[in-house]
């Protein structure tokens, strides 16, 4: 589908065009397209759709050139309108339902509980505007993955899990390169009776400015499982949507998309999805005790390394003071990274430490609009 049919053309921006994929392959389902007044209002007083399932964040296709808001002022329902690429490329189609006034700082606050400017995803819904459309869509055939392993669409994963032979597989969410801490929950859980497997999905579409970039995420991730993981247990697949850090809202709408791609276990870490001190660390763990989404959460305190007990724990599995702890956060790592110090194989394996030392890993100023 590279001609353009004949139809008006609306540009939606990187994130929503992440959105458009996902919602095309069945990953946001029961979502068939983005979202409308009624639907946005529902979400956002109640975490749920009209229809009662649980849903925590807003998918919506706000428009923020000032061509497509005059394209959008002349639609009518029912008419069908192309969302075109950066390239000039059909991407999907969506049949208008409405206009969405959006309230930008309604939404923020109610999704992303703030409506501070310095937090990622907030300071871009400030400058959305006030217009979006709604309607249902079907996208053209998602566009091979730049990241490492092919990206497994929900129908695809749920036929590999069960060529496996998994009838209950967990899934892992993560958005940065594995350290130790994260190995440690992804082999406790393989610990458990009740799990066949695990799905290791990373967040690797578009990040902010500061994370590793999406593909040595994936480098680093092909490396931890190449060499450490039980190779017919694991399965290793970018998820390439826009990274939204909501605290527990997140986690909820992470869980729920995994739930889609054949998953019935949820790992859920300390501060999952959130970002700097906008959420309470355990927030995320709560949320699941308000909404069941037919999902099993498996909740985990936040692992480390304790030199006393010599191996990785929780503060469930060690006494020791937190001085015998080994500083673990990505900061003090990446520090160690960039300043070509020791980092010790305890909190990092060398194969991924050597993929971190490596120039130009980290997005910055005017990458992020990949
Ligand atoms: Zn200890």
């Amino acid at each position: 589908m590279s001609e353009l049919p004949a139809l008006p053309q609306l540009h939606p921006g990187v994130d929503q065009l992440y959105d458009l994929e996902k919602i095309g392959i069945g990953a946001y389902s029961p979502i068939d397209g983005f979202m409308d007044s009624a639907t946005l209002a529902s979400v956002l007083d109640t975490g749920r759709l009209p229809e009662g399932l649980p849903w925590s964040l807003p998918i919506l296709l706000p428009l923020t050139q000032p061509d497509d808001r005059t394209v959008a002022e002349r639609l009518r329902a029912g008419d069908e309108v192309a969302l075109v690429g950066p390239a000039g490329e059909l991407r999907g189609v969506l049949e208008f339902r409405e206009r969405v006034v959006l309230n930008p700082k309604r939404i923020a606050e109610s999704a992303f509980g703030t409506i501070d400017p310095s937090h990622p995803n907030v300071g871009e819904i400030l400058r959305w505007g006030e217009l979006g459309v709604a309607g249902s869509v079907r996208s053209v055939a998602p566009r091979p993955s730049t990241r490492g392993p092919p990206e497994l669409t929900p129908s695809q994963s749920r036929e590999l899990f069960r060529t496996r032979g998994w009838s209950s597989v967990a899934a892992y969410q993560c958005r940065n390169p594995p350290h130790t801490a994260h190995e440690y929950l992804q082999r406790v859980t393989l610990e458990r009776e009740d799990v066949d497997g695990l799905f290791i999905h990373p967040v690797v579409g578009r990040l902010k400015v500061g994370d590793y970039r999406p593909e040595v995420i994936m480098r680093a991730y092909e490396a931890l499982v190449a060499s450490y993981c039980a190779h017919d247990r694991v399965v290793l697949s970018p998820l390439t949507i826009s990274m939204r850090y909501a605290g527990p809202k997140a986690a909820l709408f992470l869980a729920i998309v995994r739930k889609n791609y054949g998953c019935s276990l949820y790992i859920v870490g300390r501060d999952q999805a959130g970002v700097g001190k906008f959420y309470d660390p355990y927030a995320s763990h709560r949320i699941f005790d308000a909404f069941d989404i037919g999902i099993t959460p498996l909740r985990y305190e936040e692992a480390f390394f304790c030199r006393s007990c010599r191996s990785t724990a929780t503060s469930k599995t060690c006494p020791h003071p937190s001085s015998d702890r080994i500083d673990t956060s990505q900061t003090r790592i990446r520090e160690a990274l960039r300043s070509g110090g020791e980092i010790p194989p305890e909190l990092l394996r060398p194969e991924v430490a050597a993929i971190l030392r490596e120039p130009d890993v980290i997005l910055k100023e005017g990458d992020a609009g990949r």
